[in-house]
């Protein structure tokens, strides 16, 4: 018998129709044979409505209470998928996540999990229940409850997959698995069989909405095998594993485009040493998750530094900012959010040279001017203007012919 756990997204299981449709995939997947945990993310747009809610109220609420409010979204769907499968007779428990021994850190909002006690899952399983976990959540050291950032139900599953040595992790979700590029945006983009640990790492952290980039982390790990695929078809999807070296054949695997992100640029700091220490320091401090860094040339003394962070984040950054300008010497500071980040990934690029100048001279054919460029060994991304964002991945996609099937090297 194989244990599998399988994740269901906010989309699959929106309302009571959708409830009843996981809860029968869930049944026939038990019935094949298989011990099954279920991880389920809220209903629909659940955590975005009391994220809303929650801002009506404080436009800055307190974090400790927003993660009380925004957990109650999967615990509402746990129950319920519970009670679908009771009306079908099956065996079925739902657990929230401190339930299901699921230990994370003390960073609210965005907690990191820590370790996973799964006896009780185990117990419930011996006696032949499913077990349904509330994803996006986990008891932190002061025994309150946290959430792993949005979309944290992918790690939950993963995490969950990874404790209890399941043999398959399913993600399933409203999409067919992980495209080359958002189908929305790209009409030609095709469905990826398998993409590498790695490549998905990028994708995902690069806006690539498929999957949260700590599910990816823990999975790589871990070694866990997902795969993502549709839970409204019986289509195959695609399956992220460990690199083999054919992979390589492919340049470029995907674009994805990441509109979330807000500049902050820092005028006319002096250039000396301690400077950018002192800034970042107190942005890692506030938990602020700065992406791209660029330092200007330095002039007469003085230089700009420019990043990049969530937007999200941004009013967190500007408390960071503000009082340091001052300390610093800087002259003042500009925030920008209509930016975009663009990325090509691709195992691929470790062996084929070329590749900026490709991806460079495809945004420069379209008038599309690069503010920001950074690059690791499978990955380059540039800031664009925010409203060329669909456009540049159209642009990159087409220039890397990614709407074709690989033709091998
Ligand atoms: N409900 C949370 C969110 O929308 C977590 C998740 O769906 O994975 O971000
Ligand atoms: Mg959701």
């Amino acid at each position: 018998m194989s244990l599998i756990v399988q994740k269901y997204g906010g989309s699959s299981v929106a309302d009571a129709e959708c409830m009843k449709r996981v809860a029968q995939r869930v049944l026939d997947t038990q019935k094949a044979g298989n011990s099954v945990v279920v991880v389920v993310s809220a209903m629909g747009d659940t955590t975005d409505d009391l994220i809303d809610l929650a801002k009506k109220i404080n436009p800055q609420p307190d974090d400790r209470e927003l993660d009380a409010l925004m957990a109650t979204g999967e615990q509402i769907s746990c129950a319920v998928l519970a009670m679908a499968l009771h009306a079908e007779g099956a065996q079925a428990v739902s657990m929230t996540g401190p339930q299901a021994g699921i230990f994370v850190d003390e960073v609210h909002t965005k907690a990191k999990i820590m370790t996973i006690k799964p006896a009780r899952v185990f117990k419930q399983l011996k006696k032949g229940n499913i077990v349904i976990v509330a994803g996006f959540q986990g008891l932190n050291p002061n025994q309150d409850i946290a959430t792993l950032g949005r979309g944290g139900s992918d790690t939950t599953a993963v995490a969950l997959a990874a404790a209890l040595k399941a043999d398959r992790c399913q993600i399933l979700k409203d999409v067919e698995g992980v495209y080359t590029a958002n189908p929305r945006v790209v009409p030609e983009a095709r469905k990826l069989d398998e993409i590498a640990y790695d490549e998905m790492l990028e994708l995902a952290s690069m806006g690539a909405e498929v999957l949260q980039s700590r599910a990816v982390e823990f999975a790589k790990k871990y070694g866990v095998e997902l795969e993502v695929l549709s839970s409204f078809t019986n289509k195959p999807g695609t399956v992220v594993r460990e690199e083999v070296k054919k992979m390589e054949d492919i340049v470029v695997r995907g674009v994805a485009a990441d509109k979330k992100q807000a500049k902050v640029t820092i005028m006319q700091v002096p250039d000396q040493p301690g400077v950018a220490a002192n800034l970042f320091k107190q942005l890692a401090a506030a938990h602020i998750n700065v992406d791209m860094i660029v330092q200007n040339v330095s002039e007469q003394a003085h230089t700009d530094i420019s990043f990049t962070a969530p937007v999200d984040d941004l009013a967190k950054a500007k408390n960071v900012v503000e009082p340091l300008l001052k300390k610093i010497g800087a002259k003042g500071v500009n925030y920008d959010n209509d930016i975009a980040k663009i990325s090509i990934v691709g195992v691929g690029m470790k062996s084929h040279s070329g590749v900026a100048y490709r991806m460079f001279e495809a945004l420069a054919a379209n008038k599309i001017n690069i503010e920001m460029i950074s690059t690791s060994e499978i990955k380059i991304s540039v800031v664009i203007r925010g409203k060329q964002a669909d456009k540049a991945v159209q642009v990159l996609h087409k220039a890397f012919e990614l709407g074709k099937k690989s033709k091998k090297k």
